[in-house]
This record gives C-alpha cells, sequence and structure tokens, in this order.
C-alpha cells in the first residue's frame, strides 16, 4: 500500500500542472507525472533529463551533445542536428533539439525512436490532452519511423518498422508508394521535405506514398534486417557527375552479373598519398597500376571499366563513390600502396568498409588513407553512418570480394596468413555495390619500394587483381544463376572513360 501513496501525489499533481504551458503528462507503467516542455516553431519539445528519469533511466552530458540511457541501451544526440543515433541507426527527428539553460529538449519522436529501438515500448503524443504515453508495444501494428537524407545525389528513404512486413512497391510518374501488408502506426500523417528529389511523404492506411520532385528520377528500393528498413535510394536517371564532364552515360546494359566495373587510382595531384624512402608516390603507381589493370579487364573479361582518375588531378574521396554510383557499377576497387605504420610489414592488404576497425593496424591504415585535404572536412560520425547504410547491403559480397582479392595478392606476394581486414575507409563510404579497398604493397619499405618501380612486379599485382576480380565475377554470377556464355559488345561505353 505505501508505494500508491507517492504514485497518487503525482497523478495529482499532473492533473494540476496539465494546463500549465510548460507542463505535459507523462503516462507511463509508472503512472502519470509532470514533465517540462518548451516549444520551438509550434512543436512541442520535452526535457529529456525529466523523461528519461521518470522511466528509470539517464542523461548525461556527451561531447557537444547529450546521452540518454536505459536497461543498457544508449543514444546519443546533439543540439544541432535533426538525427540522435542508437547503436548504428539514426532517430529522426522533425526538428532539432533545443538546449533551453544547459538542458535539452527534444520532440516526442526521440522518445519514439529510443523506446522502441532500446525497450521495446511505444510512444504517442496527444497534443490535445498534452499527453507523452509510453506503453508497450503491441506488435500487431507495426511502428514506422522514416528517415530522408540527401548525401551526394542520392536520397536515400529509410522506412525502419518495429517488426519485419512484406510490402510492395508501386510506382507512378511522380511517386512511390510503399504498401505494407501489415497494419501500421504512422509518425506523422504528411510531412514536406526540402530534398532535392523528394517534395513530401504521405502516411494513410498501410501506404506511404512519397511524391518526388520530377518525373526524371528512379529508385532502387531493397530491405535489410536488424531492424527491418524498406531503403528506397532516389537519383537522377540522366546526367554525368557534375565536375567530370569526361565520364558521362550510364550503363548499357540492364543485366544481372559483374558488368561495369569501377578501379579508383588511390590519391592524385596534391595529394600524393605515401611516400617512398627512395620518393615513390602513391598517386603515381597507383595510376599507372590501375591504367594496366583497366585495359587487362577490359580485354580478359569484357567488361566496361572505368577509372576515377586518368590523369594526375585530384579526386574527393567521396566523389569516387559517386562516380561509382552514377555508372550503376558492379564493382568497385580502390588501389592504394600502404605506409607502414611497424617496421618490416611487407605484403598486400585488403578491406572492406566497416566503421568499426578489425584491430589497431587496420584503424591506423584507414586513419592514413582518410587523411586527405580533399576529403570533406564535415564530414561528420553521423554522416558516416548514413553512408555506411549504403553499403552495408554489400557487406558480405563485399567481403567475398576482398578475400579473392587478398588470396590473389598472397600467392604473388608469399605471404600466406594475412587475412581480410574491416575498417572505416571513407573512400569506401556510400558505395553502393560490393566494393573493397586493396593496399598493394608498403611504399615506405625500401624493399618493397624497389619492388613496386619494377615493370615485372606490376604485371604480377595487374594479373593477381585480374583473376581476383574473375575469380569473384564468376562466383557471384554462379551463385545468382545468370549464365553469360557471351559478354555484350561494351568497347564504344568504355571509351568514354576517356573522352577528352
Ligand atoms: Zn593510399
Amino acid at each position: 500500500m505505501k508505494r500508491l501513496v507517492p504514485l497518487f501525489i503525482l497523478a495529482v499533481a499532473s492533473i494540476l500542472f496539465a494546463q500549465a504551458p510548460n507542463q505535459a503528462t507523462l503516462r507511463s507503467a509508472a503512472g502519470d507525472r509532470a514533465v517540462s516542455v518548451t516549444h520551438v516553431d509550434g512543436q512541442t519539445m520535452f526535457a529529456a533529463d525529466e523523461v528519461m528519469a521518470a522511466l528509470g533511466g539517464s542523461m548525461a552530458p556527451e561531447g557537444n551533445g547529450f546521452q540518454v540511457s536505459l536497461n543498457n541501451a544508449v543514444a546519443v544526440f546533439g543540439p544541432d542536428t535533426r538525427f540522435a543515433v542508437i547503436r548504428d541507426e539514426l532517430i529522426e527527428m522533425p526538428i532539432m533539439p533545443a538546449v533551453v539553460d544547459g538542458r535539452p529538449y527534444v520532440p516526442w519522436q526521440f522518445f519514439q525512436g529510443f523506446l522502441s529501438k532500446a525497450v521495446d515500448l511505444d510512444v504517442s503524443w496527444d497534443p490535445l490532452a498534452r499527453v507523452l504515453a509510453v506503453r508497450p508495444a503491441q506488435h500487431v501494428v507495426l511502428g514506422v519511423q522514416l528517415s530522408v537524407a540527401n548525401v551526394q545525389g542520392i536520397s536515400k528513404v529509410v522506412a525502419t518498422l518495429s517488426a519485419p512486413a512484406d510490402y510492395a512497391i508501386l510506382k507512378e510518374a511522380r511517386a512511390y508508394t510503399i504498401r505494407f501488408k501489415s497494419p501500421i502506426r504512422a509518425p506523422f500523417s504528411e510531412q514536406t521535405y526540402d530534398d532535392p528529389y523528394v517534395a513530401k511523404a504521405t502516411f494513410s492506411g498501410n501506404d506511404l506514398r512519397l511524391d518526388l520532385k520530377g518525373p526524371d528520377i528512379a529508385a532502387d528500393a531493397y530491405k535489410l534486417d536488424n531492424p527491418f528498413r524498406v531503403v528506397v535510394d532516389l537519383h537522377k536517371v540522366a546526367g554525368g557527375a557534375p565536375s567530370l564532364p569526361a565520364i558521362a552515360g550510364t550503363r548499357p546494359v540492364e543485366a544481372p552479373g559483374i558488368q561495369t566495373i569501377v578501379i579508383d587510382p588511390g590519391h592524385g595531384g596534391k595529394e600524393v598519398g605515401a611516400v617512398g624512402p627512395a620518393g615513390l608516390m602513391e598517386k603515381d603507381v597507383t595510376l599507372a597500376l590501375c591504367r594496366k589493370l583497366a585495359e587487362s579487364l577490359e580485354s580478359k573479361l569484357k567488361a566496361r571499366v572505368i577509372l576515377t582518375r586518368t590523369d594526375d588531378s585530384v579526386v574527393p574521396l567521396d566523389q569516387r563513390t559517386s562516380i561509382a554510383n552514377q555508372f550503376k557499377a558492379d564493382l568497385f576497387l580502390s588501389v592504394h600502396m600502404n605506409a607502414a605504420v611497424v617496421k618490416g610489414a611487407h605484403g598486400a592488404e585488403t578491406y572492406f568498409l566497416s566503421l568499426d576497425a578489425s584491430d589497431e593496424l587496420a584503424r591506423k591504415a584507414a586513419e592514413v588513407e582518410n587523411a586527405s585535404a580533399a576529403t570533406n572536412s564535415t564530414d561528420s560520425d553521423l554522416k558516416l553512418i548514413l553512408w555506411d547504410l549504403a553499403q552495408q547491403e554489400y557487406l558480405n559480397e563485399s567481403s567475398r570480394f576482398a578475400q579473392a582479392v587478398q588470396e590473389e595478392m598472397n600467392r604473388i606476394t608469399g605471404v600466406q596468413s594475412r587475412g581480410v581486414k574491416q575498417a572505416p575507409f571513407k573512400v569506401l563510404i556510400g558505395a553502393t555495390m560490393p566494393a573493397a579497398l586493396v593496399e598493394v604493397g608498403f611504399i615506405t619499405n625500401p624493399d618493397e619500394e624497389a619492388k613496386l618501380k619494377s615493370d615485372d612486379f606490376e604485371k604480377q599485382v595487374v594479373d593477381a587483381l585480374t583473376t581476383a576480380i574473375q575469380r569473384y565475377k564468376t562466383d557471384f554470377e554462379t551463385r545468382i544463376g545468370v549464365l553469360r556464355p557471351a559478354a555484350p559488345s561494351v568497347g564504344p561505353a568504355a571509351k568514354k572513360k576517356n573522352g577528352t
């Protein structure tokens, strides 16, 4: 009986405070209580510390932002972004959190995102009664979170569901509709976006309709698990990479299998990359090697090959994957030379993308390669996470591809034990195809530097990489059941890469 007394008092208190403009009622299994609110742009914002404390969790400052935790689940958010992060997922809020007297206030959608992911609770806000209700999630009706973000020319629409559901995608001239086959609880009924492609998202019944800003916008849709997400990538149908007029055209043949391969010679221009003790520069070795590799792939695989640079020019890291995405490439290989962080290091290393490095040396390697002046310095962790979603769908394939590359490289360098590694290489982020990065040799090791200069070794590497790509291509096409006895002629298209 004792426990009921404070709950009773709280309930009475909340009724008394409910009408106050700076208070709302938090309704949970523990009963009703008043929480502080503020208003920004017509949105009701809730004091994050009070709501978390009332639910048995906590909030603390974290860097420039704040961290909330409940039952071992942690989310972080900051005052300058509409996105909060829980694990490697995003929680989208309609407006940014507001900090008043050092205390953060967040819209109710933050709690919906956090509590549904963290502890399987559902949150709803009744603006008339001013009640923020938190209750156990009911799985009959699926909760939906929607996020829309444009990065590098692709608008990524992610509908995150509280459980897997069947769906169909219906296409109209200027709209796509995702029709869920289970009842859903919409996060809103309609929202407009300041996005180059998405005008508006509307929930109605079990439909999520995306109205587009033009008729020349194409979509790639796919689903991801854990949590269940339906992702729609929207991009312009025509048009080349904006600052690379030499490259034009889109994929000539819409056929399954590995048809278009993008090879990325690391660094270029003032971005010289690693430099050997005798002055050999990574940017020069990678360009020479990749030109020969492109020729080899074109002649042996009859594949369409595109180089991200064909001369000694600076190409920003994010533009390299953009090129691959625009050409709808089926494979992306970035070629680099290692700078040794430990003495005597030799041999090749192959990586695929992960936000977490597989070991300390892998993390260092990524740090070295990411430290490029051509990198957009505003790249935040959040953007990395957002873009990691693009590559996530292909991680399994990327790992197989990296494996083939590493095995062939081990064969020529006589190193047996070295395996594939994972690290957050920025150049792989955002690639919507299997992607890997190979560090051919340690240019900073005098012996390896001498070897990298020799035509003999260059030919061995070109052959090894050609074999690796051929192996992966055969493996992939066998697995997806594509029989392609003769590859289509792609001569004219392949020549376009050297257009000027
Ligand atoms: Zn490099």
